[in-house]
């Protein structure tokens, strides 16, 4: 354990974030920007660079730093394999480029997971041993926590809940096949179904979003209400294989359409009361309570929790 702050990254698809992190999960300095995803692994990290800068400038000195990405990954070896939000990054051994231009020793771990450890620790989560962190934006990933620890599996490919598979029939998924919760319960999945279902809509008009029929469903809109309520059974039928698979303590949302929760959560329990048996029923629904800062502060423990001299050698071994 250190006292001094740790250097937390975020990398995402469309998003990456920065930022300077205390032991007790409060954030000293965090900086945010547009990931230049098509320019190349190098334009990525000198933009990951260029955050960590302004955030240096505002705090004390770290002395390790952690790098929370999309899997799959490969923890262990500080490697990305092959993100499918960061087009053409194959094997990239992120932990030790990030490194070499911070001078720093850097660990990675998936997104979710640091996510889900972020909220189980400072978020939503306080007080659980167990919790499966669902997120819900353009596709559906989890981070998984069991009797405290994050759950791996092989290569640390557990939790790939979105593609767990829900029903027979569905429009392809990301991942190329079909009836994959992602497909059927994402952000994306509910704005598809609003752009089937809208008539009269002027040519060109962009698709709506998970968020955009959120929001119209808040506005009293009877199409939107409908489509929201039929989304959460969707998400209520996920989440009881959730909960029989993994028996949290308790369901942690985030992401993007974790700004419906007051209206998704009444359906969602509903349909949990129907698809789950009686002794899982009980098991708490809560909204993820961090934000964009889950992962970043999940992270920042992971890289705590290491110590930092093993963790150079394991990562250049
Ligand atoms: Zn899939």
């Amino acid at each position: 354990m250190t006292a001094a702050p740790v250097l937390s990254f975020d990398l995402g698809g469309t998003r990456m974030r920065a930022a300077l992190v205390a032991g007790d999960g409060s954030v000293l300095a965090m900086a945010e920007g547009a990931t230049p995803a098509r320019d190349g692994v190098g334009a990525v990290l000198d933009g990951l660079c260029t955050l960590a800068a302004a955030c240096l400038a505002q705090g004390p000195a770290p002395r390790a730093a952690g790098l929370c990405a999309p899997g799959p990954l490969d923890a262990a070896r500080g490697v990305m394999l092959a993100p499918p939000t960061l087009q053409g990054w194959r094997n990239v051994p992120a932990s030790a480029l990030l490194g070499e231009r911070l001078g720093l020793p850097v660990l990675l771990e998936n997104d979710a997971n640091a996510a889900a450890l972020g909220e189980q620790l400072f978020g939503a989560g306080q007080g659980a041993q167990s919790l499966v962190f669902i997120t819900v934006s353009t596709g559906i990933g989890g981070g998984v926590i069991v009797d405290g620890h994050i759950l791996r599996g092989r290569g640390g490919l557990a939790g790939e809940i979105g593609h767990m598979k829900i029903a027979e029939h569905s429009p392809e998924c990301a991942c190329g096949a079909r009836g994959c919760f992602e497909a059927l319960a994402s952000g994306s999945a509910l704005g598809r179904r609003a752009a089937e279902q809208r008539r009269g809509a002027p040519e060109g008009a962009a698709p709506p979003t998970g968020r955009d029929v959120i929001e119209a469903a808040r506005g009293g809109d009877r199409l939107a209400l409908r489509l929201v309520a039929g989304h959460a059974r969707w998400l209520g039928r996920g989440f009881a294989n959730l909960l029989h698979l993994y028996a949290p303590d308790m369901l942690v949302m985030g992401g993007g359409l974790a700004n419906g929760f007051d209206l998704l959560a009444p359906r969602i329990r509903a349909e949990i009361a129907q698809s789950a048996m009686p002794d899982y029923r009980d098991t708490p629904l809560l909204r993820a309570a961090l934000g964009d800062a889950a992962g970043l502060v999940g992270m920042a423990h992971i890289v705590r929790q290491a110590a930092p001299d093993s963790g150079r050698e394991r990562r250049h071994g």
